[in-house]
């Protein structure tokens, strides 16, 4: 089973990867833990990826897919395992699948964490501050007692930048874009599956929903057209 894990900013993705983990008994990768491990080698690549995220730029596709090679073909994964975030790009969706054929996988079930926009916003920008004492509140899990004033002082709450409402529909936006075309690829018969489950619920919930989907794609297995 080779699972891809996607979801927009605030889905919960965060919660859900490290329990399909646990519950799968199968490893969740993702192209950041993979750049960090290699950095921590300090191999001849790692101190490349190092230079690169220091001037802030982005580490080429070439060398996050070797890396990825790497990493499925250890024993671990044999069994199969999940990708969180990744692919990013068509382009990279369909090296991975060619990965995947030469090592033998069936075609990824790709699996979209769906909550609606407004419940998101809520979430991305549920973030206040009071800019006297530095108290941080959450206006849907710790409101201050009146709305929109410090517990400790009284001042009025703010909000920093990444905070605000405006901030996350461009968050959301930029998700959209990154993955949309992502997610119709994955949609041509023999290229792999999408799933979409419903993640406005609590994590067991969402995770049940993830494996009756995981179940019910593995009585039918999609090989990849590919190798035909
Ligand atoms: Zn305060």
């Amino acid at each position: 089973m080779v699972l891809l894990l996607f979801g927009p900013p605030g889905c919960g993705k965060g919660t859900q990867s490290p329990l399909l983990r646990d519950k799968l008994g199968i490893p969740a990768i993702s192209t950041g833990d993979l750049l960090r491990r290699e950095s921590e080698k300090q191999s001849d690549t790692g101190r490349l990826i190092d230079s690169l995220l220091a001037e802030g730029r982005l580490v080429p596709d070439e060398m996050v897919n070797g890396l990825l090679e790497a990493r499925l073909a250890e024993a671990d994964c044999s069994k199969g395992f999940l990708i969180d975030g990744y692919p990013r790009t068509v382009q990279q969706a369909s090296h991975l699948n060619q990965m995947l054929e030469g090592l033998n996988f069936p075609a990824p079930v790709l699996i979209h964490m769906d909550v609606p926009d407004l419940v998101l916003i809520g979430r991305l920008s549920a973030r206040w501050g009071c800019p006297k004492c530095g108290a941080i509140y959450n206006i849907l899990s710790k409101p201050p007692a009146e709305s929109g004033l410090c517990d400790l002082d009284g001042s009025m709450l703010t909000q920093r930048k990444d905070d605000t409402v405006h901030t996350a529909h461009r968050r959301l936006e930029a998700y959209k874009q990154i993955t949309d075309p992502v997610l119709s690829f994955y949609t041509f018969p023999g290229v792999g599956q999408v799933i979409h489950v419903n993640a406005q619920q609590q994590p067991d919930g969402v995770f049940e929903e993830i494996k009756l989907a995981i179940e019910a794609e593995l009585l039918a297995p999609v090989r990849l057209r590919l190798s035909s």
